[in-house]
């Protein structure tokens, strides 16, 4: 752990790992006494270490995994998923986009829209995790977000001037409310992606290292690589990324008015700041 100057054996390098998701939780208030708390699972070493710890810690997490329709590739990492959730005991409930929105992933790819996959992946998929962990009585959706996938959301939202999206970030995510979105919570917000793997080898979590085939064409894989060679040059590049986004926090939200109620999309009914919302926008362009 260069960024900490620190050599930790196996066995305490898991006690610092978890008491660090640990503290998040307590510090950042992610989970009240008796919530029901959905946890969103892919298969991957993030989503199946979050879910471990959820476990370990006796919250009962419900999994709720999403199959976006991206051949050779998801029905992998569900096989994961569900194999982790079976033998754990663990409730878990897969959702598709082809049941819900009629169209997949792959499909969407090949429309030639302006936007990649995985602009309309990601709206699709916070939309369905909302509208699902909210049918099973969430109170809380935990997502496996980890330091690296933040700091790169950080970088990616200032230099396309999204600072309301820069808002919505942080441990306790979104801006706005509405009865009908579930609070979204990230327990592995401080951990980097290296140690989320170190983590599950250590404890023997079967993951998926499967990697989407849409990944590699995306604008997050260059920040990413320009992120890692940065932390490679300079160790704590991340961590520090994200301490200056949590400096700014206050101020992005008070200006953006966080906390207001907002009503639901003239379209679905989902709630939306807007007159419609952006799963609803996603589709009228891919059908258009
Ligand atoms: Fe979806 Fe893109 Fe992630 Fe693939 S890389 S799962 S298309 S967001």
């Amino acid at each position: 752990m260069r960024y900490a100057q620190k050599q930790l054996c196996a066995e305490c390098f898991s006690r610092f790992f978890e008491r660090r998701a640990w503290r998040t939780v307590k510090n950042s208030n992610l989970f009240r006494r008796g919530d029901k708390i959905g946890a969103a699972v892919s298969g991957g070493k993030d989503s199946l270490v979050l879910l471990h710890l959820l476990h370990k810690w006796h919250f009962n997490p419900v999994a709720i995994a999403i199959d976006e329709g991206i051949r050779g590739y998801r029905k992998h990492t569900l096989g994961h998923a569900e194999n982790f959730c079976s033998e754990n005991k663990i409730p878990v409930h897969v959702f598709s986009f082809q049941d819900e929105y009629g169209i997949t992933i792959d499909k969407a790819s090949k429309k030639k829209k302006a936007q990649g996959p995985c602009a309309y992946c990601g709206v699709f998929r916070r939309d369905l995790l909302n509208k699902k962990a909210r049918a099973l009585g969430c109170d809380r959706l935990a997502t496996g977000h980890n330091l690296d996938d933040e700091a790169q959301t950080v970088l990616m939202n200032f230099f396309r001037g999204e600072f309301s999206r820069m808002a919505r970030g942080g441990a306790v995510t979104g801006l706005v409310q509405s009865p009908g979105f579930v609070q979204r919570v990230k327990p592995l917000l401080l951990s980097p992606e290296r140690e989320n793997v170190a983590y599950a080898l250590i404890n023997g979590i079967e993951y998926s290292d499967a990697e989407c085939p849409h990944a590699r064409t995306s604008y997050r894989a260059s920040i990413r690589d320009a992120l890692n060679s940065l932390e490679e040059k300079y160790p704590g590049t991340k961590f520090a990324l994200l301490r200056s986004h949590e400096k700014s926090l206050p101020m992005l939200k008070a200006h953006f008015g966080a906390g207001a109620e907002v009503g639901g999309c003239g379209r679905c009914g989902e709630p939306s700041g807007n007159a419609v919302c952006e799963a609803c926008k996603c589709l009228g362009e891919l059908r258009g």
